[in-house]
């Protein structure tokens, strides 16, 4: 891990929440402290491809989600966090790249297939919208990464990422680009506090690293178990179950576990007391991000991104040389 390079970034659509903790940022902590480098990018401009009309949304989530990282640990002397938008050199990057990727192959993708649908697009996708996994593939070789910390939702992106890098070096017969592996991790979609397949800011199920003590707690005992379990003796189902679920992610003691999820199903565990070992878990977790969080300030989030964004776009103009030279595109 000592030479690896890891890039990955999160859209500011909103603050983050406890799936991007155990999908991602977690992974991020840990190589934060193996990798020789490491690259976290607001995605700006990706979050803009479908919050176009509300553009102060995603400005005020910038340094939101920047507060979410640094009261997480990611150590800003460490790791290069930027903002999106203040490299264009990514955007050149995109235009080329959109030359190597098909229509067809872009409306296969099925992250962006599921999103579609959730957005109501019908027929009016916005071409930015559909074209954002060829901009993730900017991203992600912009910066000679080789690892991608992500959720599962992100493997369809990784996958064409290596699509067009293959494609790339073997049209212009030159290794100018990194292929990458995706550093999935335990939880690698959590399930929304409705039940729904996926926590995510936009569908608003989610407990966020943000949210008070009263909120996680009425988030935690709104969530639903098992429909038939209504007796506390009835044997009750553990699968699909959101609470287990959540306890799955984030109870970290697996024979306690074990042994609740047995008694549940034998019945005569209450769903009351469950509910109240998920909010004990959760508040024990959230309670310091949430107090180091509201330490901060947005000057010194300003002050972490742009110096962040200078060393970022260095690293992006290099490859953006490698890629015109290896096309030959270069004037003077
Ligand atoms: P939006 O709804 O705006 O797309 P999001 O909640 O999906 O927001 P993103 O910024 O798109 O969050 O995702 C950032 C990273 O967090 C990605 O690597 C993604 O895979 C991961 N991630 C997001 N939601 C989850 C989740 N529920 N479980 C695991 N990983 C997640
Ligand atoms: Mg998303």
């Amino acid at each position: 891990m000592k030479y690896d390079t890891f890039l990955t970034g999160d859209r500011p659509s909103g603050k983050l929440h406890l799936g991007h903790y155990a999908g991602s940022l977690k992974n991020r902590l840990r190589m934060q402290d193996e990798c020789l480098k490491g690259y976290i990018m607001v995605a700006d401009v990706q979050a803009l491809s479908d919050n176009f009309a509300s553009p102060e949304k995603v400005i005020k989530s910038v340094v939101e989600v920047t507060k979410d990282y640094i009261a997480v640990g990611i150590n800003p002397f460490k790791i290069t966090i930027f903002i999106q938008s203040l490299i264009p050199e990514l955007a050149e990057l995109t235009i080329y790249y959109m030359n190597m990727v098909s229509v067809s192959r872009l409306e296969r993708n099925p992250t962006v297939k599921a999103e579609i649908k959730q957005k109501n697009y019908g027929e009016s996708i916005p071409v930015g919208f559909l074209c954002y996994p060829i901009s993730q593939v900017a991203d992600i070789t912009a910066f000679d990464a080789n690892l991608v910390p992500v959720g599962d939702d992100q493997l369809p992106m990784i996958e064409l990422t290596n699509e067009v890098v293959r494609r790339f070096n073997r049209l212009y017969d030159k290794e100018v680009l990194k292929e990458v592996t995706a550093v999935l991790s335990k939880t690698q979609r959590l399930i929304g506090i409705d039940g729904n397949a996926k926590a995510s800011k936009s569908l608003g199920n989610a407990i966020f690293l943000a949210d008070d003590a009263s909120t996680i707690k009425d988030k935690v005992y709104s969530m639903f178990t098992d429909p038939d379990h209504i007796r506390v003796s009835d044997p009750g189902k553990v699968d699909g179950n959101v609470v287990f679920t959540y306890l799955d992610a984030f109870f970290e003691n697996k024979e306690e576990l074990e042994e609740l999820k047995k008694h549940y199903k034998k019945g005569g565990l209450s769903d009351i007391s469950l509910k109240s070992l998920l909010n004990k878990t959760l508040q024990d977790l959230i309670s310091p991000i949430r107090e180091k969080r509201e330490s901060l300030k947005q000057d010194e989030m300003m002050d972490i991104l742009i110096t962040g964004s200078k060393i970022a776009r260095e690293a992006a103009k290099q490859t953006l040389y490698n890629v015109k030279s290896a096309m030959g595109i270069t004037y003077c």
